[in-house]
């Protein structure tokens, strides 16, 4: 495929799977809307000059590496991956970590295995579908061991005697359970970022690439905080804003007629049950929570 024109911005993302419905809904939250092409892997950014590519996440730091797109969403885990197999590590430059996708490159060993560490795998052989990672984690620990690859059921190496232990990506572990295996070590924890590329970038670009970020940043930011009103007495509120997640002003107003006030606060941090007992119980009443939609710092 064509590198993008000069005043437009192509990014990738995954076209299904694990990543694909969160990464697309990013992106429409920024305010991008797509017209959908016929072979549905190319669609065209219409009121703003973004187009997307629909692709396997394995292929998008390739992409990006080869300049055919400017920013791609994909996991930390297959970014770090192919940077080690293809470039030396490098070439990729993590923009924003995006809070889904979350998951960990953990080495298992089979349950009846007598072992505690991974340094007891030394010179063990390791199925994996990440052998660059896992090779290079490894290493950094002093372990060099036999790397097997694998690129998919990793989990049924050991049993069928291939492999001594595994690297594999957990999230709850139920896979690891139901194949006999205990996971021994977290050697990588990961989510879904957005990449670009190192180096220099035109004016024009980097122009385009910075308004999309404050969007996108604008989109997580409001997507992580809560707008909060609530009624308390007037000498509790330096009390009521310690309790108050991420806040450090919260605006004031007075309530007519009595000695309470009421207070309003964009908290930072997420809000929890318990936060908002603890409030009612230093005398907080009326308590809202609402969502905030957008946010420009
Ligand atoms: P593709 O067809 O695009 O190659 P895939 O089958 O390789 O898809 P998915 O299973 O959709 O990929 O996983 C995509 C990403 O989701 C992983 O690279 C990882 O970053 C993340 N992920 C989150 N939880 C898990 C998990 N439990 N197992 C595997 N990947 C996970
Ligand atoms: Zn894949």
């Amino acid at each position: 495929m064509s590198k993008p024109q000069i005043n437009r911005i192509r990014v990738a993302i995954q076209k299904s799977g694990r990543l694909s419905g969160r990464s697309l809904d990013l992106l429409k939250n920024c305010g991008l809307q797509f017209a959908r092409s016929k072979d549905k892997l190319f669609w065209y950014g219409k009121d703003f000059p973004v187009d997307l590519l629909l692709v396997r996440d394995d292929d998008i730091p390739r992409l990006l590496l080869d300049g055919v797109c400017d920013l791609g969403i994909v996991g930390e885990n297959i970014a770090r991956e192919v940077m080690l197999e293809r470039n030396g590590g490098k070439g990729l430059r993590l923009l924003r970590k995006l809070g889904f996708g979350h998951c960990r490159l953990c080495i298992a060993v089979p349950e009846e295995m007598n072992i505690s560490d991974s340094t007891e795998l030394e010179g063990k052989r390791i199925a994996t579908s990440y052998p660059a990672l896992t090779r290079y984690l490894l290493e950094k620990k002093g372990i060099s061991t036999e790397i097997f690859e694998l690129s998919g059921s990793v989990e049924i190496a050991p049993g069928l005697g291939t492999a001594d232990a595994i690297s594999d990506l957990v999230s709850t572990g139920t896979t690891l359970r139901a194949n006999h295996l205990r996971e021994l070590e977290v050697l990588f924890e990961s989510q879904a970022a957005l990449y670009g590329r190192e180096g220099d970038v035109s004016a024009d670009r980097q122009l385009l690439l910075d308004r999309l970020l404050a969007r996108l940043e604008g989109v997580l930011r409001a997507a992580e905080c809560k707008y909060v009103m609530l009624h308390a007495p007037r000498e509790s509120l330096k009390k009521i804003t310690e309790l108050l997640p991420g806040v450090e002003h919260p605006s004031i107003m007075s309530l007519e007629g009595t000695d309470r006030i009421a207070i309003h606060a964009v908290c930072g941090e997420a809000v929890f049950w318990e936060h908002l007992e603890a409030l009612k119980a230093a005398g907080a009443s009326a308590i809202l929570v609402l969502p905030v939609e957008k946010m420009l710092a």
